[in-house]
């Protein structure tokens, strides 16, 4: 019956790198009819690093000093990217009042008398801070998937720091083989358009929702049910959290956070992208058993 065909699956689940903590879900993955990725450290490694420091009205020097000190209160890869290349260049952190991360949309604080912000357009939108000027230089950047940050000093742009962060070796393989089983695949991304654009070209993947608000992706995943079906989301953040659980099926990446583990059904322990195929076969091999 199935509980003993869940016993074996789950054995052979765990040779393969699947840890499964809920057997009605596995049994769900046969007939999923999408699946959705978180993008950064799903798809990607989720380890940015920075690429292009554009001056507009200063100096390398200061757009790093100013956005690595500000970033030294952020746990985000984004921040980790910044200080990194900050101590490469022997950059000395100053110290920050005020600090405060603007969730999907950056930070800011204050340096001795200067009000910096950190972040994407929504958030120099939110503060009328003009990047007509730039919006050139920037598409460039992120028709290269590169997500690019605003540095601001007084309500003026003071620069731009773009980062890359690569795709998983086998993210392209992974979805071209799970397209080929008629399963549709989609990106789910905080970040602009055009960037999530360009790594879903590079994985392969068709469907794209950017510029999704921590918040936001449990509905777009109610939005891809009442398209769809059943919707199964691949994801490793405290952000994805609550998308895993709304999801017909919730996958985690092993290498994750813990709370994204947690609120999964399946988890890939190596964070390999390939072993959802496996999932899904040993899905329809327990299952077509049973029946
Ligand atoms: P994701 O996990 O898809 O990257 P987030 O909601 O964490 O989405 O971030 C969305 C966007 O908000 C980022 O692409 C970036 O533009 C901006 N952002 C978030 N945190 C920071 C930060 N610490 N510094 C600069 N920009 C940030
Ligand atoms: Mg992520």
């Amino acid at each position: 019956g199935t509980p003993t065909a869940l016993m074996v699956g789950s054995g052979i689940g765990a040779e393969r790198g699947i840890l499964i903590r809920n057997g009605e879900a596995v049994q769900t993955l046969k007939d999923i009819k999408v699946i959705a990725f978180d993008k950064t450290g799903t798809l990607t490694y989720g380890k940015p690093v920075v690429t292009n420091i554009i001056t507009l009205l200063s100096n390398e020097k200061e757009i790093l000093t100013v956005a690595a000190s500000i970033e030294a209160g952020s746990e985000h890869p984004l921040a980790h990217a910044i200080i990194e290349k900050a101590k490469e260049e022997k950059i000395k952190i100053l110290k920050v009042s005020k600090f405060e991360a603007i969730t999907g949309k950056g930070i800011k604080g204050q340096l001795e008398q200067d009000f910096i912000f950190v972040g994407n357009r929504k958030l120099m939108d939110d503060e009328q801070i003009d990047i007509t000027k730039i919006e050139d230089q920037m598409a460039e950047l992120e028709k290269e998937a590169k997500t690019v940050m605003i540095v601001a000093k007084n309500k003026k742009a003071i620069g731009l720091i773009a980062v890359a962060d690569d795709l998983k070796p086998n993210a392209k393989q992974a979805i071209l083989a799970i397209e080929k089983l008629g399963i549709k695949t989609a990106m789910i991304t905080g970040d602009n358009k055009r960037t999530a654009q360009a790594i879903a070209t590079k994985a392969g993947i068709s469907h794209v929702i950017s510029d999704v608000l921590p918040d936001g992706k449990v509905d777009e995943i109610k939005n891809l049910q009442k398209q769809y079906g059943l919707v199964a989301m691949v994801g490793d953040g405290i952000n994805d959290a609550p998308a895993l659980k709304q999801a017909n099926v919730g996958i985690a990446i092993g290498t994750g956070t813990d709370i994204a583990i947690e609120a999964a059904d399946v988890t890939l322990v190596r964070g390999d992208l390939e072993t959802i195929l496996s999932a899904i076969k040993l899905s329809k091999a327990i299952f077509k058993k049973i029946k």
